[in-house]
């Protein structure tokens, strides 16, 4: 019988893990270096959860999440993270945080889940990264986010992205706004396909959404020409430092995010390195979320990328790191005196493997030259017995018996140079 991973799941082999690592580290490095905090939840939550904060009109609550429990259960069911911002504050409301500071800036990493048609690009359990900034409402929180995650996109190479951002404005102009757009599709409602008739009344902003009637809504007006004054110096800021810090960007109408919580300020990045699925990350301002879910009312601003499309965007493959050697058991030497040798430089902060398969000497060689290891290092029955190594430079050929002191402190040299 062969199992199979289930549908929209990927494992992610030795191979593929080098580059995840090279990833998770930048990202890890640059939230850092911007001041962001670490924060882990629950990978399930109480649906009510999500029904609160993703919102009850969008897809990912309506139709794609992963649900389950006892319905009669007086705390409701579960369902496993579609995206992490709902636990994220969650957690900081629960935990008290807001009491120790009132403002907050902290990152995750983690798997989320969504009952989607999976493609390439596109999954059922995928990863994502983001950060949440809760507790201010200047604009300049919202360039720091879309600056931080164009640094990361830099530090693993990824150059073929584009930004897009908008404004939807907040809950002063924001209904003007909404009358002007249901005014202008009312009359087109009849031509354009059932799932944007479906989000006329519940959602119309996610009209602006719609791949397939997209031609027909592009004089739709837009919500830049209807903000307030205030949303209107808002967006000027977040302009401004993004010019000032040299991130490219384009204003872009049709940006509305498919959550219901954004206000102001909303944005996305994509790659042009990827098909159909080409969104990295999308993120945005949230000024009422904190509070409506039992929090201080707080200004938010926060995105979210996949990993896995960051990983595509990526290319290629990483090499595993080379070692620093490659014991090899020569002649007639006693295994567990090469084993003794191995564990004495592992525990001196080095790195490398031995043989455990009893091959030959030529075999162990090519293990060494395969795994790129600096030295080979020989251990006869002679080494074993003076306590010495013969340390052949993988470079240059250059072999030389030293005592293993002599060795390690070799090795650790080669390790700082
Ligand atoms: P969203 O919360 O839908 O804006 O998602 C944020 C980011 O997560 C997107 O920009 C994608 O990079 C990634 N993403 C969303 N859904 C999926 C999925 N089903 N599979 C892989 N990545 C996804």
């Amino acid at each position: 019988m062969n199992f199979q991973a289930p549908e929209g799941t990927r494992d992610i082999t030795p191979e593929q893990v080098v580059l995840w690592n090279r990833l998770e580290k930048a990202a890890r490095e640059t939230f850092s270096r911007f001041g962001y905090e670490e924060v882990r939840t629950p990978i399930f939550e109480y649906t009510a959860l999500f029904h609160k904060s993703s919102g009850e009109t969008t897809d990912i609550v309506e139709k794609e999440m992963f649900t389950f429990g006892d319905p009669e259960d007086k705390k409701g069911t579960y369902s496993l993270r579609p995206e992490l911002t709902p636990g994220t504050i969650r957690a900081l409301i629960e935990n008290q945080l807001f009491a120790k500071k009132n403002f907050w800036k902290v990152w995750y990493l983690g798997p989320a889940f969504r009952k989607e048609r999976p493609q390439k690009g596109r999954y059922r359990q995928f990863t994502q990264i983001g950060v949440e900034a809760m507790g201010s409402s200047d604009p300049l929180v919202d360039a720091e986010t879309m600056v931080l995650f164009a640094e990361i996109l830099k530090a693993v190479g990824v150059t073929a992205w584009e930004l897009r951002i908008n404004s939807i404005g907040c809950k002063e102009c924001r209904p003007a706004y909404r009358e002007a757009l249901k005014a202008y599709i009312r009359p087109l409602l009849g031509t354009l396909d059932e799932n944007c008739q479906r989000r006329f009344e519940r959602n119309v902003f996610r009209i602006l959404d719609c791949k397939v009637d997209a031609e027909k809504l592009k004089d739709a007006p837009k919500a830049m020409d209807h903000l307030c004054p205030q949303c209107k110096a808002h967006m000027a800021v977040v302009e401004k430092a993004l010019q000032a810090c040299a991130v490219p960007y384009r204003v872009d109408p049709r940006i509305v995010r498919g959550l219901d919580y954004y206000t102001r300020t909303v944005y996305e990045f994509s790659s042009s390195a990827l098909g159909s699925q080409n969104a990295l990350a999308g993120g945005g301002r949230y000024d009422t979320l904190v509070g409506s879910m039992g929090g201080p009312d707080v200004g938010s601003v926060g995105f979210a990328a996949g990993v896995e499309r960051i990983l595509l965007a990526m290319g290629g493959e990483a090499p595993p790191p080379a070692p620093d050697f490659y014991a090899i058991a020569a002649g007639d030497v006693a295994r567990d005196e090469v084993f003794k040798t191995v564990m004495a430089l592992r525990r001196a902060g080095l790195s490398g493997d031995m043989d455990f398969e009893g091959r030959s000497v030529k075999a162990q060689m090519r293990s060494a030259n395969k795994a790129a290891a600096r030295y080979a290092l020989f251990i006869g029955p002679e080494e074993a017995q003076k306590g010495a190594v013969k340390l052949k430079d993988m470079k240059d050929g250059a072999e030389q018996t030293v005592s293993l002191d002599e060795a390690v402190r070799k090795l650790q040299g080669g390790m700082t140079a």
